[in-house]
């Protein structure tokens, strides 16, 4: 009991993680169903049809006995007028004009297409009796009934033909259903012809559905091994954090000290550098974990982004000036928002130091102001700038323009990917103009707080 609970559920996990079985199933079982129960009513109408169409021929047939009965002079005029009647029919299997016997209850034969003229006694079988009762009832219309016998289906119908040679006469007419039958069984065995198609077409179907079920498992497979990277790369940079913090105190610490002569102070000059690059390419590796897993923390409030900015520029003239160029500030903003401090510190950092990476001669301009009710950051840059084609990419994860110019800057491709996380996240907006050769301009703009 335990193991079918467990094999029952472990089914219904199955279809709740590949709903496309549900479809599937669907395809298998209701389709031909539907097809099959189409088919089905489809021949029985056509069947009935068929059946209806029979019976009123032969009344008709029947009717037209009827009419021309008072013209008939005797057994032998009727017989032609049967024959003739009957010559392009060939489903007619037998007509019997036979008129009731004076002597008794019973009838006597007149005219038949099978025996010709003749006055033998005529015995009805079950069925004409039956017929021959409800015709002596009505003598206006004929009465037909469906039997079966070693040959097939047949209707069988008899009608009152008024005074015939002196008695009451009756026409007795059978007719065979083989043809018509045949015909529907050949109708039905080509809807099976086809529902078996159907089936196998959903067959095909099917193995393609269990493909896509393959890639469904191994989708499922490629994101836990994606999701593993992720959470190695992020357990990894973590790890590399430690030491590195480590490194950068025996290297502050031997800085300080007295023992160093010149050539030992650039060497750990270099050091340090080194681990500040390494640090800065952890922190993005972590930050790029914790936005893609929803993790990084986001705390807005209503603050004064000027006083920001203006600490990051600061915080830029050094790097600026050693490489010649001019670092400009104009807030103009005067306008609160509400963002996170931290976060919104990055975001500037990563521009403005990226546009002091990428500037070679001339100047960095950064400017903010208030427009159309949002507060607008812009970092201008008189640097390498940036080509339509490149800008189109620039914000996916690890892409870098490589150009003879930027070739020798180091950089991980990933700044601006979480410099956009990061202003969406806040609900912010960011853009690039650049002119290839001339400059770059990136513009950031949060709603203003009124
Ligand atoms: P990284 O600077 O680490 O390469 P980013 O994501 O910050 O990564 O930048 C991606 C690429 O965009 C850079 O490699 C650089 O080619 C280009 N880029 C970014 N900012 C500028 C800029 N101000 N001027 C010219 N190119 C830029």
């Amino acid at each position: 009991m335990k193991r079918f609970t467990d094999l029952f559920s472990r089914g219904i996990d199955f279809v709740r993680n590949n709903p496309q079985i549900i479809y599937t199933l669907f395809l298998v079982f209701a389709i031909p169903l539907a097809f099959f129960f189409s088919s089905d009513q489809f021949l029985r109408v056509a069947r009935e049809n068929q059946d209806r169409l029979e019976q009123s021929r032969v009344a008709l047939l029947e009717d037209a006995f009827a009419a021309f009965i008072p013209g008939v002079v005797n057994e032998d005029d009727l017989l032609s007028k049967i024959k003739k009647l009957t010559k392009e029919n060939e489903t007619i299997n037998s007509i019997d004009v036979i008129v009731a016997a004076s002597s008794s209850d019973g009838y006597r034969l007149y005219a038949s297409l099978e025996k010709g003229t003749s006055s033998d006694a005529y015995i009805p079988d079950q069925v004409a009796m039956n017929l021959l009762r409800f015709a002596k009832g009505d003598h206006d219309q004929s009465f037909a009934m469906a039997y079966s016998d070693d040959l097939g289906r047949h209707w069988r119908s008899a009608r009152s033909l008024g005074i015939v040679g002196g008695s009451e006469g009756y026409v007795l007419v059978d007719v065979s259903m083989a043809q018509s039958d045949a015909v529907s069984r050949k109708n039905i065995q080509k809807a099976y012809v086809v529902l078996v198609l159907i089936i196998l077409m959903i067959i095909v179907l099917l193995a393609r559905q269990a493909r896509i079920i393959d890639y469904s498992v191994l989708y499922r497979r490629l994101k836990e091994v994606d999701q593993m990277k992720d959470d190695f790369v992020s357990m990894a940079a973590h790890e590399l954090r430690s030491p590195l913090t480590v490194i950068r105190g025996y290297v502050e610490m031997l800085g300080e000290g007295e023992g160093l002569k010149d050539a030992g102070k650039v060497h750990l000059h270099n050091i340090d550098q080194a681990a500040v690059r390494l640090n800065g390419l952890i922190g993005d590796i972590l930050d790029v974990a914790k936005l893609q897993e929803g993790r990084m923390s986001f705390n807005p409030d209503s603050i004064d982004p000027d006083p920001i900015v203006s600490s990051v520029v600061e915080g830029y003239q050094q790097p600026a000036a050693a490489k010649g160029l001019t670092l400009t500030l104009m807030s103009e903003a005067h306008s609160l928002i509400f963002v996170d401090q931290d976060r919104f510190r990055q975001i500037v950092t990563n521009l403005v130091g990226n546009a002091v990476k990428y500037t070679g001669v001339g100047s960095v301009r950064v400017s903010t102001k208030k427009e159309n009710g949002r507060y607008v950051l812009r970092i201008s840059d008189t640097g390498f700038g940036i080509s339509a084609e490149h800008q189109k990419h620039l914000f996916e994860k690890f892409y870098r323009v490589k150009s003879p110019e930027t070739s020798r800057i180091e950089g991980t491709g990933l700044g601006l990917w979480i410099t956009l996380a990061m202003v969406d996240a806040m609900d912010g907006n960011i853009s690039v103009e650049s002119i290839e050769g001339k400059g770059s301009d990136f513009i950031v703009s949060f709603k203003a707080e009124e």
